[in-house]
């Protein structure tokens, strides 16, 4: 039986009833054994799984002497987006990998112990931050997910005047218009940005560079530049039948759900793609109404890009998958989507992904009977990006070449980072390109 303690969460037939947080965080009189199992270690392993940088022992420490403040003061230093890291950082392949390398039965549950001083800290209420004292210099942001907004907020605390633009009407990214609210609930991420832009950074919503506003002119009326303007959803999977009513693309969907307003959806709901993407999908399926999902992918379970516990998540809320199989054309019944007519595939010599080639195996072509279809086939970089920021370098992939010790891009002055640059990471990695490019623009300004 495991040592670790388990977070409270909402039961599968709860979770149906709508978006609400799943996992409800440790309670005392769990997370102060969980902290003093911790062997504090010199080297301390922990660390080095983090790219933000927290002192993961330091803030365990003072959790077990019960200084919750110190311990998320420690946090926040490091990373300004620590509740929302909290709960969607994949922590079993970050700072909880190398913890199993220590002689513990079982690594420290650090994310959790992390939620706990976190939320500690959002029931007090986290104290804003100040501006430092006024350089004279001005940088631009564009881009106000937590890549930018990062930057911005460690620009404007060492007195920089720093203007963020961003094109939606809200700040965040996807902290706000993609990531599911069962798992990161709305007020958690907009108490961390009014945090980010807590010491006077200016904000302009609504503002998309490129049609708005010319990079250009950004340029002309700034000391320096931070261009963190994440990915696009790829474009739709091209088969016959892809555009019919019922056929739904997973960004506008998560979009939708993650502002409050699902689809309504029903009967049996087919979700195409294996990556995260796809499993936030069928998990928000299953709460917007539908009484089956299914996921349809190409290739094994191994072969899913979607993070290991995604797809334990998918599962415990009755979400089937259905390996090696690929779908050809949308079937229409009544001028709406109804099945999808799909091949069985085995698997070939490796392709340029490194991934087995799935091929298709002739005459298993079988109809499965579907009322909606949401295509959840990836994202990658907004086609437009290299006309809007005219001048600088990008890889043969389409996201923003820079120099991978300070993030400085091919235009001097103009810094990048977040998924434009790695091509779809994580959160706690834009906090940390966030951070690295402060550092870099401060040196360049100074
Ligand atoms: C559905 C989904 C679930 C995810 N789940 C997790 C998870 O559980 N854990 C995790 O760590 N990561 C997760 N991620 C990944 C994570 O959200 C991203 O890695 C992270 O948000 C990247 O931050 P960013 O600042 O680089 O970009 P974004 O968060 O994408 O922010 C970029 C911002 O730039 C703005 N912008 C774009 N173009 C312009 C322009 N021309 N002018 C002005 N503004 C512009 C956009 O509107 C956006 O607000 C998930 C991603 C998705 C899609």
């Amino acid at each position: 039986m495991s040592v670790r303690p388990k977070m409270r969460e909402l039961s599968p037939e709860e979770r149906k009833a709508g978006f609400d947080e799943v996992e409800k965080g440790l309670a005392l009189h769990q997370a102060l054994p969980e902290a003093s199992r911790c062997l504090f270690c010199h080297e301390a392993p922990c660390v080095s799984g983090c790219v933000a940088g927290v002192d993961v022992v330091g803030f365990v420490r003072r959790l077990k002497t019960r200084n919750f403040v110190g311990a998320a003061r420690l946090i926040r230093e490091a990373n300004v987006f620590s509740a929302v890291c909290s709960r969607v950082c994949p922590s079993e392949e970050q700072c909880e990998k190398p913890c199993s390398s220590t002689n513990l039965a079982e690594p420290i549950a650090i994310s959790a112990l992390h939620r706990f001083v976190a939320d500690e800290e959002l029931k007090r209420g986290i104290r804003p931050e100040k501006a430092g004292t006024p350089t004279g210099k001005k940088v631009a942001v564009i881009g106000a997910g937590p890549a930018g907004l990062t930057c911005a907020h460690k620009l404007a605390r060492l007195g920089h005047e720093v203007t963020v633009f961003e094109a939606e009407e809200k700040p965040g990214g996807l902290m706000v218009y993609g990531i599911p609210r069962y798992r990161l609930p709305s007020e958690i991420a907009e108490a961390e940005i009014e945090y980010a832009i807590s010491p006077g950074v200016n904000l302009k919503t609504g503002v998309l560079v490129g049609k708005d506003i010319p990079f250009d002119e950004i340029r002309r009326n700034s000391d320096a530049v931070f261009i963190g303007v994440g990915l696009g959803y790829k474009s739709q999977l091209d088969i016959p039948g892809h555009d019919l009513p019922g056929v739904l693309q997973a960004g506008e969907f998560l979009r939708k759900a993650a502002l409050g307003d699902p689809p309504e959806l029903s009967g049996r709901v087919a979700v195409i793609g294996g990556g995260n993407v796809a499993m936030d999908a069928a998990c928000s399926a299953v709460r917007a109404g539908a009484s089956e999902v299914v996921v349809l992918y190409r290739r094994r379970e191994e072969e899913m890009p979607a993070w290991k516990r995604e797809r334990e998540f998918a599962k415990t809320e009755g979400v089937e998958f259905r390996y090696l199989t690929a779908p050809q054309r949308f079937v229409e019944k009544d001028r709406k989507v109804a099945g999808i007519e799909c091949v069985s595939t085995k698997l070939g010599e490796p392709d340029s992904s490194g991934r087995p080639r799935p091929e298709f195996i002739p005459g298993t072509e079988h109809v499965i009977d579907v009322s909606y279809v949401i295509l959840a086939t990836g994202q990658g970089p907004w086609p437009e990006i290299s006309s809007v920021f005219g001048g600088i370098r990008f890889n043969a992939s389409g996201t923003i070449k820079v120099s991978p010790e300070t993030l400085a891009t091919s235009i001097e002055g103009v810094f990048a980072g977040g998924d434009a640059v790695n091509g779809g990471k994580t959160v706690v990695q834009a906090v940390a390109d966030g951070k690295l490019a402060a550092k870099s623009i401060n040196d360049f300004l100074s």
